[in-house]
This record gives structure tokens, sequence and C-alpha cells, in this order.
């Protein structure tokens, strides 16, 4: 995350510029601006040690006129309540250009997972859940993974609500494990979903998924994901990722002009998408600096890692060739370097559009939690492929019919709906 950049400004911000354009009304637009409801408190965990460390966690429910809030839990040394807040406003639109029946929310814990024992996160994400538990439930607000959070936190997060409620409450939570109540597909959801979305853009802008390159920033849950289905799906190359190292605590880039497999890549990659150095270096790939993924001779460029990479400094190295930019993160691209980004003729699939496969995903476990009733892999993603797709075609008619940007048309098309709920339930 970089300093500079405060990510719930930048929310505000884009958000904004389309109030303006919509003409929305004001008493509207300062409801919309800001987040519902906060919590903010301290976790206090027993450590192995034995000794005691309190850790800061947040909850931002930003808005639930569509339904109950959804949104991930991350766990991030450097977040920040808003960081919080800019990730739940983000949710907010998400689920509604999916047009899913859910509002927005996050959640934060000021932590470096890697540095914990399973113990001692299995202590902490129990501890969020008893600080927690009279605000969230399947009717009230749902959490699930995010950065530095996994299917088995929220495997014991599931269970830690239904002792403190005293009833097997499976919909509390999503992204939980298959066989503890999760749904199959859960996992590539997100990277899938990016992938879904770029073969839309690349048929609307006449491009051949096989004759095509990506570059890929991170190497977490969605960029792997991301490149496995870029090959798969659509054909094409992938020829970089990124990563946090957690021996050298800094990220490098991993590229391989031909054949890089990002499977492999998978399996020499730890619970946290460091990967191990010297297998790769040995594979034939080379460790560049982080940086270098960014300026790759590619055609579509993958940010899935987190907010403000795309940013004023980094956005003038992006190649000619570039024709897509696939926003896997939350936040990567900040609004000045969208300008840039606009001025070259790039198109944009942004964040919240992109990424919503896993939140998509996520509304059908936490439906067939409600039924207890179990769909086989093939039709959740086939049902994902669907919402995704049009979500995608109803962005890109809104940005031709009005000639906007496609963030701007992701945010006419999400701002409608939730405005809609609000006006339908009279709280405007
Ligand atoms: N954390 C993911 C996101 O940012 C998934 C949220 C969810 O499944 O609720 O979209």
């Amino acid at each position: 995350m970089s300093a500079s950049i405060n990510p719930f400004e930048m929310a505000q911000f884009q958000f904004d510029k389309v109030a303006d354009q919509l003409k929305l009304d004001p008493s509207v637009r300062d409801y919309l601006r800001w987040p519902m409801r906060e919590f903010h408190f301290r976790i206090p965990v027993r450590m192995d040690d034995g000794s005691m460390k309190n850790f800061q966690g947040y909850r931002v429910q930003h808005n639930d006129s569509r339904g109950p809030c959804k949104g991930g839990l991350r766990f991030h040394p450097a977040e920040t309540v808003d960081s919080v807040r800019a990730l739940a406003t983000w949710m907010t639109w998400k689920c509604a250009v999916v047009d899913i029946p859910l509002g927005g929310s996050k959640g934060g814990v000021i932590v470096d997972p890697s540095t914990l024992s399973n113990g001692e996160k299995e202590r902490l994400v129990r501890g969020w859940v008893q600080q927690m538990w009279k605000n969230i439930g399947p009717r009230l607000d749902v959490p699930a993974p995010d950065v530095g959070t996994t299917p088995q936190m929220m495997g014991w997060m599931m269970d830690e609500y239904s002792k403190l409620a005293g009833e097997y409450t499976p919909g509390v939570i999503t992204g939980k494990p298959v066989g503890g109540g999760g749904s199959l597909g859960r996992t590539e959801a997100t990277g899938y979903g990016v992938i879904y979305t770029v073969r839309e853009a690349m048929q609307h802008l006449g491009m051949d998924g096989k004759k095509s390159r990506a570059a890929i920033q991170g190497f977490g849950n969605v960029a792997q994901y991301s490149a496995i289905a870029f090959r798969e799906m659509l054909g094409g190359e992938v020829v970089c990722v990124s990563y946090w190292d957690r021996d050298d605590r800094q990220s490098y880039t991993v590229s391989k002009e031909k054949d890089f497999d990002p499977v492999f890549l998978q399996s020499i990659t730890d619970q946290y998408g460091s990967i191990n150095k010297q297998k790769a270096k040995d594979a034939g790939y080379a460790i560049e600096d982080a940086g270098a993924w960014i300026s790759k001779d590619v055609d579509v460029l993958i940010p899935a890692a987190l907010e403000g990479q795309i940013n004023i400094e980094t956005v003038q190295s992006i190649s000619s060739r570039v024709k897509i930019i696939a926003e896997g993160a939350n936040g990567p691209t900040t609004p000045d370097a969208d300008e840039v980004i606009k001025a070259k003729g790039i198109f944009m699939i942004p964040d919240f559009l992109c990424n919503s496969g896993g939140v998509t995903v996520s509304y059908f476990e936490s439906v067939q939690n409600d039924m207890n009733y179990y769909w086989p892999k093939q039709e959740v993603l086939q049902k994902e492929d669907h919402i995704l797709t049009s979500a995608f075609h109803a962005v890109l008619e809104m940005s031709l019919n009005e000639k906007v940007y496609m963030r701007d048309a992701a945010y006419m098309v999400a701002i409608a709906r939730v405005v809609k709920a609000m006006q339908l339930r009279g709280w405007i």
C-alpha cells in the first residue's frame, strides 16, 4: 500500500465524479459517501509463549439497502480504518453491479499473518467473532476471505459464531472450506471471473486470446487463478507474476517469456503467496525487481495485489502494446493514473466489475447454505460466468451509450441500483 494514497479519499473521489454527472440529490450523495456503521475494537490474543497481545480490528458496514452487508476480512500490517472504509464502499458497488441482493462491508485486522502460528491465528479470528458476533449474521453482515485470510480461518469463524449463537449457522460467513459448508468453485471464483471479463473485453475489441500475452501483479488467490485461466480458458501466454518474498521481506517479479507455468509456480508457493525463489530460478524463471511487471510488452495487465499500484509514477511505464487493464485487486489504480490510461486509449475493466466473481460465488455459497443443498462445480462456474458476462455487457452498454470511461459506467449502473433500493425502502 502506498503511503501517499488514501484509498477512502480515492473511493470518495470516484463516487463524487459520477454523483456530479448523475446530479445526485445532495442528501443521498452525502449518505452514500460514508459508511452507515463502523466498529473499531481491540482483540486480546494469548500468544504461544504465554503472553497476551492486543490486535486492532475493524468492521465497516457501508450500505445494506439491497440486502445484508457482504465483504471480506483482510489481515495486513498496513491496514487502516480508511482502507477498510474504501473496501467496504467498493463492496456496495460490487454487489450492485453484478445485481446480487447484498450490500457492502469490509473487515480488517492490523497484523502480518505470516508472523502467527496456526493456533495464534485461530485464537485471533475467534476473538474477532467474539467482538462482532452480535452485529454479523446471515441476514445482517456476512464476512469472507480477502488478503491474508484463508478458508480455514472462515471455518473457525463459522464455528465460533455457531457456538455463540447456539445453532449451526453456516451462512454467517462464506469462503469456507469445501466439506465445511463451502461451495465448490469458490477458491477459483475471483481469478476465473477476472478472465471471464477479459474474454468479453477481447471479443469487444476484436482481439485473439490465443495471440495475447498478460503480465500479472501478485500471486495470491486472485492472481494464481487469473494466471491459470488466462492460459487454460483463453489460450494466452502469461509472462510474469509478482509476489512478496517472506524471507527477504520484499517483492519481486517472476518472469519467463515462453512456457510460463502458473500451476508449477503455485506448487512452489506457500499459503501467503510467497514463491520459493530458488526453485523458480532452477526452473528457468528470472527474478526481477518488484515493479518490472508493469512495463512488460503485453496485451493485458492484471494488477491483482493491493490498492494504489498503478499511480502517477508507475503509469508512465505501461507499454504502448497494452490494450486491456483488468483490475483483479480492489482499488489498484489511482484517479490521476486513470486520466493517463484514458488518454492512452487502454480499455479498463474496473475492479468492482472485474473481481466480482468472488462475491458472486460467495452469494451462491450462502444460498446453498440456506437450502442445505450443494451444487456441482460446473453449475457454480456456469452461473458465475452468466452473471459476470451480463454485468460486463450492462456496463459496456452504459459506457458506449453515455460515452464515458468504463469505471464511470460501472459506477453509474451500480449507483442507480442502490439509489433505487433506497427509494423503494423509503429512505429517500
Ligand atoms: N474479499 C472479496 C472481495 O473483495 C470477496 C468478498 C466476499 O466474498 O464477500 O470481493
